[in-house]
């Protein structure tokens, strides 16, 4: 006899979407989630906790995210998740991001999107104010939370409320089709959701090849400012023009890019763009930089990367006297695709958001993924 309905391996912002996602379906499924280690210690952890809306390419992407948004909320209200602020200022230091950003305000279909003048800056976010950039694109939509807190909160919730098992510290080994195994056990199945994220090796190795997914990874720091301030939103600045989806077909695009390259040559061969949050205790946190590979990536972390995401930071926010008290690498996979979903047969799937905005969308696209696998 099986163990499981429904086996998910992994326990990130994917397999717990998938999680929440079936419960909702077949409140009486039964299910079991695995993780290599004694909690999600993976992407989902890492980041920014930044669900945006924002700059994502308009279409499935942006519905994903809205969708997302839905179950965020949901979830940060059942499994009393502190929502740290809301919304989104792209603020734009130079001249040739602001017909960008008219023309994304043209082509979002949102109404509450808003340019920001500067004096309307002013009267809205002092703070951002300071370093006078020409204008603000400011969308409300936008929430912020600590993903170190959000995701064992939903992990405590879907186990001590919706009876789910979990299973820590097993490395899922091998798939033989109807059962997991472990080094440990043997764990029979009818249906099974692969939700490793960025596992080059092992399990789904050989669909990531086919599909030439890359490990991108990234540089992130934690600063504790002098100043006490309410950031009032997340921030991101000219150079994310350079990488979120929304902005590459605008008009006015090209000539935005080529201003960027002759003023952030260096910062562009990092990657770098500047994404700052706040949290509770008045800290920043502050990325990222990215780099790809199609292995693992060697262990040594250059400090001239964090000083490059250091001194955009102080550009952009005004900020001069903080204190890093944290520094991490993230990863996640990076493929052509934005989203991988690969069902080797009806009852066993592989699904891995294969871009930078899981937090964002990873929600949805588990749910879609689940009623195809449970229908
Ligand atoms: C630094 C950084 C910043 C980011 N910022 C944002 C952001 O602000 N907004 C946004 O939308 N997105 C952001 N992202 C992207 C987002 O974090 C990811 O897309 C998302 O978390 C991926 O979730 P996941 O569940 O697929 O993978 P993961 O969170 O990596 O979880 C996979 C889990 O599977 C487990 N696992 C893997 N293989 C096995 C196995 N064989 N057996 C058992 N367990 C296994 C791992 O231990 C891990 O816990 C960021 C990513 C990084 C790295």
């Amino acid at each position: 006899m099986k163990n499981y309905d429904l086996v998910i391996v992994g326990t990130g912002v994917v397999g717990l979407g998938a999680a929440i996602a079936a419960k909702k379906l077949k409140p009486k499924i039964k299910i079991l989630l695995i993780d290599r280690h004694q909690q999600c210690t993976g992407a989902s952890i890492r980041n920014f906790g930044f669900i945006t809306i924002t700059g994502l390419e308009l279409g499935i992407m942006q519905k994903r995210a809205l969708r997302s948004k839905e179950i965020w909320l949901d979830m940060c209200k059942i499994a009393k998740i502190p929502i740290h602020h809301r919304g989104l200022y792209f603020l734009a230091h130079h001249l040739e991001t602001l017909p960008v950003l008219e023309n994304y305000l043209e082509a979002d279909q949102r109404s509450n999107l808003k340019l920001l003048s500067l004096s309307e800056l002013e009267k809205q976010n002092q703070f951002l104010y300071q370093t006078k950039p020409h204008a603000a694109l400011y969308s409300p939509d936008e929430l912020r939370i600590e993903p170190r807190i959000a995701i064992p909160k939903i992990t405590n919730y879907l186990s001590k409320i919706k009876g789910i098992d979990f299973l820590w510290n097993q490395d899922v080994i091998e798939d033989l089709g109807n059962a997991l195994r472990t080094p440990k056990k043997t764990i029979s199945y009818d249906k099974l959701f692969l939700a490793t994220g960025n596992h080059l090796q092992g399990l789904g190795r050989d669909l990531f090849l086919k599909h030439k997914v890359q490990n991108c990874r990234l540089h992130m720091l934690k600063i504790k400012p002098d100043q006490s301030f309410k950031l009032g939103g997340g921030v991101m600045s000219d150079l994310t023009l350079m990488r979120y989806p929304g902005y590459q077909n605008l008009d006015f695009i090209n000539a935005a890019h080529r201003m960027l390259k002759k003023n952030y040559k260096k910062e562009i061969q990092n990657g770098i763009h500047l994404i700052a949050v706040q949290c509770a205790d008045g800290s920043l946190i502050i990325g990222d930089s990215h780099h790809y590979t199609d292995h693992e990536h060697l262990p040594f972390e250059s400090e001239i990367i964090d000083q490059q995401i250091l001194s955009l930071m102080e550009k952009v926010l005004g900020i001069k006297n903080y204190t890093v008290t944290e520094r991490w690498i993230g990863h996640y996979p990076s493929g052509k695709d934005d989203y991988f979903q690969h069902f080797y047969d009806r009852d066993r799937v592989q699904a891995v958001v294969t871009t930078g905005i899981g937090m964002s969308t990873g929600f949805a696209f588990a749910e879609e993924t689940i009623e195809r696998l449970l229908n």
